[in-house]
């Protein structure tokens, strides 16, 4: 199982550094895991559209999705892919996506994501996780080749985190709350972290996340 950091920044993007977006490849499926700000062209970097299993959208801030407008006008308005890109969101993301951008079912394959919902994606699961933020908001942890990957996605501080207690890496977007992932023991990689700060200060004995990082487990 491998993640490529396509971007970091928590909040909002900055020079060189997209919003939180993932690549999660395992048993030769791909997996983009959140479409913030500036992660489409990352993304291009390492795949295309076609290629895709499927998209996960944590929530709906914009620097957690709003790069699946770019890819609607790609599968809309050019070649990029024959059939439907699956889409994972949370509760009713396509139809306020659609009041911005116009109906997606016929480019996007809307799913909705309810804790502990599983996808399968053959030798690939995912499994949702919801942690409490300002909107609905779905981590996930990942299971190929007998190891588990977890990603909170965004969360308020004070979240129980114990559904991550277990995996072989965590993908934290812990800014706020960096100490009480640390105390789960886990191999820990800090990001999400708000351009103004310095991510090495804020993961402290922690890994910090940089674009272009690769993560293998
Ligand atoms: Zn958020």
């Amino acid at each position: 199982m491998r993640v490529t950091v396509l971007g970091c920044s928590g909040g909002w993007p900055a020079a060189g550094r997209p919003c939180s977006g993932y690549l999660l490849e395992a048993g030769g499926r791909q997996v983009w895991l959140d479409a913030g700000t500036g992660t489409m062209p990352e993304l291009l970097r390492h795949t295309t559209l076609a290629d895709l299993d499927a998209v996960w959208i944590s929530h709906l801030h914009p620097d957690h999705c709003s790069d699946l407008f770019g890819a609607f006008q790609a599968l809309k308005y050019g070649n990029a892919r024959d059939d439907r890109l699956p889409v994972y969101g949370p509760p009713r993301w396509a139809s306020a996506f659609e009041a911005f951008a116009g109906p997606a079912t016929g480019v996007f394959e809307v799913h909705e994501l309810v804790d502990g919902g599983r996808v399968d994606l053959g030798p690939l699961q995912l499994e949702a996780v919801f942690v409490p933020h300002v909107l609905p908001t779905f981590g996930v942890r990942a299971s190929a080749d007998g190891k588990v990957f977890g990603y909170t996605a965004d969360y308020e501080p004070g979240a129980d985190l114990s559904r991550f207690a277990d995996v072989d890496l965590l993908l934290a977007e812990a800014w706020r709350s960096a100490d009480a992932v640390a105390a789960l023991g886990v191999r820990a990689v800090i990001t999400h972290v708000h351009p103004d700060l310095d991510p090495l200060e804020v993961a402290g004995d922690m890994e910090a996340a940089a674009p272009g990082m690769v993560i293998s487990m």
